[in-house]
């Protein structure tokens, strides 16, 4: 008999959506997915990072900067149900169509007024904390040396392009090596020190970007013995800003970490790639994610990475 989806993904087991590509048929997945591409497009609503309940296991909700239109969207063995539709067949997700816009419209202007006051509120917890860190600064001024202080210098993100290209050559037969190992090391080196410098920070530790020392400490200002400085909080922003892989993507990308240190052939680094360009696109397609993964590890808008992956997935 097939498992819940509770047994399945258990309080333990955050799902993501590996976890329902698996729990269901191909064709609820792909309602799924079609639906969810439908409310960010028609909507811009996506789905929110999933909610533990006692009686139904992980639940899903639809909203935008955390707040939330639909809630306890639950996922049975047939399909998923919002506000008691279940949704497992056309003619159902026809009708979850209709729900959705007329809840959207009904919701609208409270809805918007929310999201606005909830950023209006962050706007203010930002001006007290840019004041705050004013103060903190003037402080250690003194000890600041300007062109050391505070120099990032994140592993490369992979240009588009070049990702397309060899795709083409590959479809055309033709292997093109060097290509292929930059860009199985660009990813191979973002996913690394995403992985690394995440739990480094965790540790209240930093690498050094100029000489790779690492850092730690209590104080917010860190000095290397080469000459840079930086500031811890600094230092975690710009790793954030930079959207270096941390977190579930990290996570995702142990795999390719441990593999790509012993394909030797093209064959094998292309299949490496190609499955990594996979986790992308279904990343892509996930309400867990708030962006999708691409964008840590590709140069780009959001809007021509995403379309770049669904085209290389085979899926435009
Ligand atoms: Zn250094």
């Amino acid at each position: 008999m097939q498992k819940s989806f509770k047994e399945q993904c258990p309080k333990s087991h955050r799902p993501e959506i590996r976890d329902l590509e698996v729990f269901w048929k191909e064709d609820i997945y792909q309602l799924f997915r079609k639906f969810s591409e439908f409310i960010l497009q028609k909507y811009d609503l996506r789905f929110g990072i999933p909610v533990w309940t006692q009686t139904y296991g992980w639940t899903y909700r639809i909203g935008k900067s955390g707040v939330f239109l639909v809630k306890g969207i639950r996922i049975v063995e047939d399909g998923f149900i919002v506000d008691g539709i279940e949704v497992h067949d056309k003619e159902t997700y026809a009708r979850i169509l209709e729900y959705i816009e007329e809840i959207y419209q009904q919701n609208q202007d409270a809805f918007l007024e929310r999201i606005s006051r909830k950023n209006h509120r962050q706007a203010e917890r930002n001006k007290a904390r840019i004041a705050r860190e004013k103060n903190e600064f003037a402080s250690i001024q003194p000890q600041i040396v300007p062109d050391q202080y505070n120099v990032f210098c994140w592993p490369e993100k992979l240009n588009i392009h070049k990702l397309n290209r060899l795709y083409q050559l590959d479809a055309m037969g033709i292997c093109d090596e060097v290509l292929a190992d930059e860009i199985g090391l660009t990813l191979y080196l973002r996913c690394k020190y995403g992985k690394e410098d995440a739990e480094r920070m965790e540790h209240n530790r930093i690498r050094c970007h100029g000489c790779g020392n690492e850092l730690g400490g209590e104080a917010d200002l860190r000095q290397c013995s080469c000459g840079r400085q930086y500031s811890f909080r600094e230092y975690r922003r710009s790793f954030h800003r930079n959207n270096m892989p941390a977190g579930a993507a990290a996570k995702t990308f142990a795999a390719f970490l441990k593999e790509w240190e012993t394909a030797k052939t093209y064959q094998g680094k292309i299949l490496l790639i190609d499955a990594l360009l996979h986790e992308f696109h279904l990343s892509m397609v996930s309400g867990a994610a708030h962006r999708p993964v691409a964008m840590n590890f590709i140069d780009g808008s959001r809007e021509r990475v995403d379309q770049m992956i669904s085209q290389l997935a085979g899926n435009p």
